[in-house]
């Protein structure tokens, strides 16, 4: 079997990084100390300076996925490239079981979108729209199929009423299962957007207005004390502001099973991106929307202060003619970001700058979310047994941030002309090379992951 010695790089984990040298024997890391003797039998990769990662997970992703009115534009195939291209070698996709269909045939129907391939390892969360007894029955048969992980939803069409969602989270506690919910209040929302004045319709800035802090904060909330009374673990998924924060913030002194998860959209902007034109502003609408300074600064805090357990990326993307739908109605625009690839690299800048620690990053990019999605007995830690995910990141090079550069088939970047510190070089997925000098070079080797149960953080 081929054996790959990383000589000399520092080895990055949530508790003290460290110079190591590190063996791949096939998939698998086969030894990680201070000094490896090489032999003949081994390629030696000279890592001196530059910092090895264990791959990182993507808890959020949306490929394929249909939006008011149209489908992104990265598919399983496209958006698993973009993903590896940035270092991201596990991604997990929000499947979903649509109204009439049962569990079972969502997730066959998801795991179908992945048939032209894929180029990082995945696995799929459960959506639940539709509950009824035979979905009831369906959730412990999620569990055993590896489906570990759920979404329910307070808003949108494919929400779930308070009795159905309290009833999911028991459902799910009962078997071991921990469930992500998009919160906001939906009634709040709908008051708010049906108020909007007709000469307002075209203006992208009433976004953030109809969908605020306090809607979101009020349905975490909620979402809380049923987490208290069923005992169902709880990701708050794509936190936005200080107010939502601090709620969770209580249940988390309270040592109650809540989970927060945050994303790059609200940590590199302000509600500021939706002024001025539809063609710049649209780009930004995704939901929850972005908010005000100090709340991406809370955000920061956050994720030094360990409040924030996970950064994903809610990668939903889409051509600035789909944007155009809702060019005479902010409300039809189709929501949602690229993100995919640039997440580590956007981070690894934060470390640069002194924003985070490089353990911070491993903590929020690969531990927790390996914990929290049930991939700790291979992902997730550069350590020996785990599967050799590997990203080298030289920090004396920059990134230029550009559609000229960018793998995901969205035609326009949000960092367009930003430089970041760091380089991503190289990517090995189980032990193959598939992004060398940054540039994908190895395609569609990833594979479907079955996962265990969450462990708890
Ligand atoms: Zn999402």
């Amino acid at each position: 079997m081929s054996k790959i010695l990383f000589k000399n790089g520092i080895v990055v984990n949530s508790s003290k990084s460290k110079k190591l040298d590190l063996l791949v024997s096939g998939e698998k890391i086969i030894k990680v100390a201070p000094k490896i003797k090489e032999t003949s039998d081994m390629e030696v990769i000279d890592c001196k300076g530059k910092y090895l990662f264990p791959g990182f997970i993507d808890g959020h992703t949306h490929f394929d996925l249909s939006v008011a009115g149209t489908t992104t534009i990265d598919n399983f195939e496209s958006g698993t490239k973009a993903a590896v291209s940035g270092g991201t070698t596990t991604i997990i996709d929000y499947g979903t079981q649509y109204k009439g269909e049962t569990l079972e045939e969502g997730l066959k129907n998801w795991l179908k979108k992945a048939k032209d391939g894929v180029s990082c390892d995945y696995g799929v969360h459960m959506s639940i729209s539709d509950w009824n007894e035979k979905a009831k029955e369906q959730v412990s048969l999620m569990i055993k199929e590896g489906v570990t992980s759920f979404k329910l939803y307070t808003t949108y069409d494919i929400k779930l009423e308070d009795k159905d969602l309290f009833e999911a989270m028991q459902e799910i506690s009962k078997h071991g299962g921990i469930t992500g919910v998009h919160c906001e209040n939906d009634g709040m929302i709908a008051a708010l957007r049906s108020e909007v004045r007709i000469e307002d319709n075209n203006k992208v800035k009433m976004h953030p207005l109809t969908r605020p802090d306090v809607a979101e904060a009020e349905s975490v909330n909620k979402i809380v004390y049923y987490t208290e009374n069923s005992g169902c673990p709880y990701i708050a998924v794509h936190v936005t502001n200080k107010k939502a924060l601090d709620e969770l913030k209580i249940a988390k002194d309270k040592k109650l099973p809540v989970y927060v998860e945050t994303c790059p959209q609200y940590l590199y902007f302000d509600d500021s991106v939706y002024n001025g034109k539809f063609e710049s502003a649209s780009k930004f609408v995704c939901a929850p929307p972005i908010r005000k300074k100090s709340d991406s600064e809370y955000l920061w805090k956050g994720i030094k202060s360990g409040l924030v357990d996970i950064i994903s990326t809610d990668h939903c993307s889409f051509t600035m003619k789909q944007k155009e739908l809702g060019k005479d109605d902010f409300r039809k625009i189709p929501g949602g970001v690229n993100l995919v690839e640039y997440r580590g690299i956007l981070l690894f800048d934060a470390v640069m700058k002194k924003k985070i620690k490089l353990e911070d990053m491993a903590r929020v990019l690969s531990e927790n979310p390996s914990y929290l999605f049930g991939l700790y007995d291979k992902k997730g830690f550069l350590k020996k047994g785990y599967d050799a995910d590997i990203v080298i990141i030289n920090p004396k090079k920059k990134t230029k941030l550009s559609i000229k550069n960018q793998v995901s088939k969205s035609d326009y970047c949000l960092f367009e002309g930003k430089t970041v510190n760091g380089n991503i070089e190289n990517v090995f997925l189980r032990g193959q090379k598939i992004v060398e000098s940054g540039k994908v070079v190895n395609e569609k080797k990833g594979m479907y992951l079955k996962r265990k149960k969450y462990k708890k953080i």
